[in-house]
């Protein structure tokens, strides 16, 4: 037995409880998945493109209570959920206007005859998804597989039982067909059986490198095919010929959107030494002028972290960066509040040997390092297991394109933070996962490219 609950981290409430389904709900669900996948074998992808626009719909009309909910049981600013229901939108309007296209058959020139692949679907995935964007981690999937037409079976964080309930019923209502997506509140031994039956034929999870492994090796057991989006360290690399304005705007919120509870947020502050002091100057601006609160108040600028037990993990790591020579630079003061609140702090000397070194910290921690010059930042950069973001913070453009392509990750964005649509790949590499989201790419993760040549000049 597995505990679904959603709580109110700002306040403790405990306002819904889940059970585990049972043996037949669980069939059930496969059943009705797999049946729609068979049916949507002899369908068009235009028709699901229709319809995907429709769950669009349904998500705009939708934002708020969406949103709300997403505040109530992890915390995040409401100004934040009602973005990310946004995005969301963006995303299923996306692949509804361009999954066609990106599905029509491939031509290819071989010697052997003529011949091309279809992009067809597979079949039943499922979805292993975290707290922290519960509506677009779960979107992420959806929407693609949606318009490639395979169905999704859901086990959303055990924190966010409420919002995987909504989604469901937000895109079942806006006309979805029945076993488009199924919410379950799975246990692990029971996602480890589902993962091993035959109707499932792909696996998606997004969460830690923990998680990740575990899920990885329950799929790899099944030889089922799965993408792996996990954690992330990433470095913000900030050069001497940074724009002071550019650097201003984007540290106004890299390392706090979401309470710093993002996989692809700045972690890592990696700056040369002539913009050292002016970087944590702006950092200690930033922190110390936040306002912690109810994060459905729109005054709020600091949110509760999504849990108290995350709260207490993040403080404990903390405590051992300290203990082992990092130095505070900043701390916000005290916060009197029930709410699962981490004061935001930055980190400064936090060397190779702290044991802390290779680990993501996920909440409001800055740790900024201090690097002689570009070469000891790349070099800082890629010391690291981790692979899924970076940051190049410079006014030459031309020159931060050529030092993206030295960064060992899945993604850098110039002279921003991390950023995300539709038509962009989100994906990392080394423990950060395999596999890209969104895009084309996301789209290909669980579609077999069917070759068909035809061979018969070749046999006369
Ligand atoms: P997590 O513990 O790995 O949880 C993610 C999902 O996997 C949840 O549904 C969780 O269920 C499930 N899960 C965890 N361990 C499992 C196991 N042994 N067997 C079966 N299912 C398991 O992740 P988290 O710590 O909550 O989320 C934060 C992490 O996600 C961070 O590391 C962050 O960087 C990463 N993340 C990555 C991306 C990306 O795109 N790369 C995006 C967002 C977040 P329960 O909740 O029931 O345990």
């Amino acid at each position: 037995m597995s505990k679904y609950e959603s709580i109110n981290p700002y306040n403790g409430e405990v306002f819904a409880t889940f059970e585990n389904p049972d043996k037949q709900k669980i069939e059930e669900s496969l059943r009705l998945s797999h049946a729609l996948y068979k049916k949507w074998r002899h369908e068009k992808p235009e028709t699901r493109a229709k319809q995907l626009h429709e769950v669009a719909q349904g998500l705009k009309e939708h934002e708020d209570e969406l949103a709300r909910m997403m505040t109530l049981e992890m915390g995040k600013l409401l100004k934040e959920a009602k973005e990310e229901v946004e995005i969301c939108v963006q995303i299923c309007e996306f692949y509804a206007k361009h999954g066609t296209e990106m599905l029509k058959p491939q031509k290819l020139n071989s010697a052997l005859g003529n011949s091309y692949y279809l992009k067809q679907a597979t079949g039943v995935i499922m979805a292993c998804e975290p707290w922290n964007f519960p509506l677009y981690q779960v979107i992420r999937v959806f929407a693609p597989n949606f318009v490639v037409g395979n169905p999704m079976l859901l086990k959303h964080a055990h924190n966010v039982p409420s919002s995987a309930a909504l989604i469901e019923k937000v895109i079942k209502r806006s006309g979805a067909p029945e076993g488009s997506l199924i919410n379950l509140y799975l246990s692990y031994d029971q996602l480890a059986d589902v993962i091993a039956d035959d109707r499932i034929q792909g696996v998606a999870l997004t969460g830690s490198e923990r998680g990740g492994s575990s899920v990885a090796a329950e799929a790899g057991k099944a030889l089922k095919k799965s993408t792996m989006e996990l954690g992330g360290n990433d470095p913000f690399i900030v050069l001497d010929d940074a724009d002071s304005e550019v650097l201003r705007n984007v540290l106004s919120d890299a390392r706090t959107y979401n309470d710093g509870q993002v996989c692809t947020s700045s972690k890592r502050i990696i700056v040369v030494k002539s913009r050292y002091d002016e970087v944590l100057h702006e950092l200690k601006n930033v922190f110390s002028n936040l306002k912690p609160g109810d994060p459905l108040d729109s005054s709020t600028t600091l949110s509760p972290m999504n849990s108290v037990g995350s709260k207490e993990k993040l403080e404990k790591l903390v405590n051992e960066a300290i203990d082992n020579g990092a130095e505070v630079f900043y701390q916000y003061p005290e916060i009197e509040s029930k709410g699962a609140f981490f004061r935001p702090i930055i980190l400064t000397h936090l060397g190779k040997e702290n044991p802390v070194f290779d680990k993501e910290m996920f909440g409001p921690v800055a740790e900024v390092y201090c690097v002689e010059d570009e070469d000891e930042a790349i070099a800082l950069a890629n010391d690291s297991s981790y692979g899924l973001g970076s940051s190049i913070i410079s006014s030459n453009i031309k020159h931060a394109q050529d030092l993206a392509s030295e960064i060992e990750t899945g993604m850098t964005v110039i002279n921003g933070r991390w950023i995300t649509s539709g038509d962009l790949p989100f994906g990392g590499v080394k423990k950060s996962g395999y596999g890209r989201e969104l895009s084309k790419l996301g789209l290909m993760a669980f579609v077999n490219e069917h070759l068909v040549i035809d061979v018969t000049d070749s046999n006369k």
